[in-house]
């Protein structure tokens, strides 16, 4: 039976474990939504005689998902206030939900922040967190009373000291990001040792300092990088409030992932209680935690190549998608992900996986390919499915939420638009976008 997951729902909210029970049932009804989603759409496109584009890859989008993430979010972490990270996939229907539900926003751009702005949202919503900003989207963020925005070097400060004084500042700070997926404090982050200096020299610009910023990686996997990060960030503060600012903000960044979501947040907040006091507004920049998952992708298989192998006396395939790396897949190359095909036909939707064991049933080899014509355009060198798999099929790869069709290009004159179907498994989401 499915149980509605709402935050109104006490009995839900009295014990974790009953929340993660609720999320894993609902995660199963999502499933049969989305899979509905996939037949119906697939069923009706007949590559055969169907217009130019028609089988293009399509997502589905359960916003059931998103909302349940919010409500695992409010649970683990009531003292963090999200400030979804835009860039990870500005989906409208995700900001939209989320907007409803009351987050923040991190833009990274000025096009981010327009998006954001004309959904409504106000703009101390939004944190302009791009520590390295261009000096026109400064003006723009001046212009739009987009106050909030992080910097980590002296020029960023005389930029921002001639373009936007009154603006409220986040000194961002390095971390240990060496157990993340993607590390960012290679490129981004004062170390401890200039952090002075940089508070020396804004109070000297008259700047207002008002809080600290960190992140530990994209796709963080040590709990204790929360741990150091808190800190370090402590002590910036100290010498911050040193200089005679009034520090009022922390934010800790993104980096959470969905597995081990609830083993980090129980170090943040536990390091968050020991070292910020309670009229410490704390803030987070969560991205791919929300829309990972909520994503799932169809492809067409446009052409196939037999492989034959004599010796083996059996033959493997190479199949063409329409879509690859230089498209949807691009979370490939920039997110170091591995996409695991699936086979979606004759409705046999979740049911039929790429398998690597061998129950008797006689499996085929495939490597799977994007449409372009570059050899790096390959989505997986090798999968098994126990059935053959033929031009106009279509697969599916499920998780395609975040950093994928942000990142898509055109290369090759392939399209970087793709349609979405949304569904919802949620009743709480359901209401708030009247799906
Ligand atoms: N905040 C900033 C400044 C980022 O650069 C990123 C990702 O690159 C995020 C938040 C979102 O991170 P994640 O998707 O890992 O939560």
């Amino acid at each position: 039976e499915y149980t509605p997951f709402s935050i109104t729902n006490r009995r839900l909210f009295n014990s974790k474990d009953v929340v993660a029970d609720a999320r894993r049932h609902n995660a199963h009804h999502a499933k049969q939504l989305i899979g509905d989603a996939l037949r119906d759409r697939v069923s009706s496109i007949d590559g055969d005689i169907c217009d130019v584009g028609d089988e293009d890859t399509f997502f589905v989008a359960d916003m059931g998902e998103v909302y349940r993430q919010h409500m695992r979010w409010k649970l683990n972490l009531p003292r963090v206030k999200p400030h979804y990270a835009v860039k990870c996939n500005p989906d409208p229907m995700v900001l939209r939900l989320l907007a409803e539900m009351g987050t923040g926003f991190d833009c990274a751009s000025k096009a981010e922040i327009e998006q954001v702005l004309k959904m409504g949202v106000d703009p101390s919503r939004v944190i302009y967190a791009q520590p390295c900003k261009t000096k026109s989207y400064v003006r723009y963020a001046a212009q739009n009373n987009v106050n909030q925005m992080t910097f980590d070097n002296a020029d960023e400060l005389h930029k921002i000291k001639q373009l936007f004084p009154e603006a409220e500042l986040y000194l961002r700070i390095a971390t240990d990001d060496s157990a993340s997926l993607c590390r960012l404090s290679l490129k981004f982050g004062a170390t401890l040792d200039s952090a002075n200096e940089l508070l020396q020299l804004a109070k000297g610009l008259d700047l207002k300092v008002v809080g600290v910023a960190f992140h530990v990686g994209s796709g963080a996997s040590d709990p204790n990088a929360f741990l150091k990060a808190v800190t370090d960030a402590r002590w910036v503060f100290d010498q911050a409030e040193g200089h005679g600012f009034n520090m009022h903000t922390l934010d800790v960044g993104g980096g959470f992932v969905g597995e081990t979501f609830e083993a980090m947040a129980a170090v943040l907040s536990g390091a968050l209680d020991a070292y910020f006091p309670q009229h410490v507004r704390i803030i987070g920049e969560p991205g791919r935690y929300y829309v990972s998952d909520a994503f799932t992708i169809a492809t067409h298989v446009i052409a196939r190549r037999t492989v034959s192998d004599k010796s083996l006396d059996s033959n493997s395939y190479m199949l063409y998608l329409n879509d690859g790396v230089y498209g949807n897949f691009s979370s490939i190359i920039f997110d170091h992900q591995h996409p695991v095909p699936k086979i979606l036909k004759n409705g046999n939707v979740f049911k039929h996986e790429s398998t690597a064991g061998n129950d008797g049933v006689a499996l085929t080899e495939y490597s799977i390919w994007g449409p372009t014509c570059d050899g790096i355009d390959c989505i997986t060198s090798s999968c098994t499915f126990p059935e053959v798999i033929n031009v106009g099929d279509w697969l599916y790869f499920e998780s395609m939420g975040a950093y994928t069709k942000c990142s898509a290009t055109r290369f090759n004159g392939f399209t970087d638009k793709h349609d979405c179907i949304y569904v919802s498994s949620e009743p709480g989401a359901s209401a708030l976008l009247d799906l």
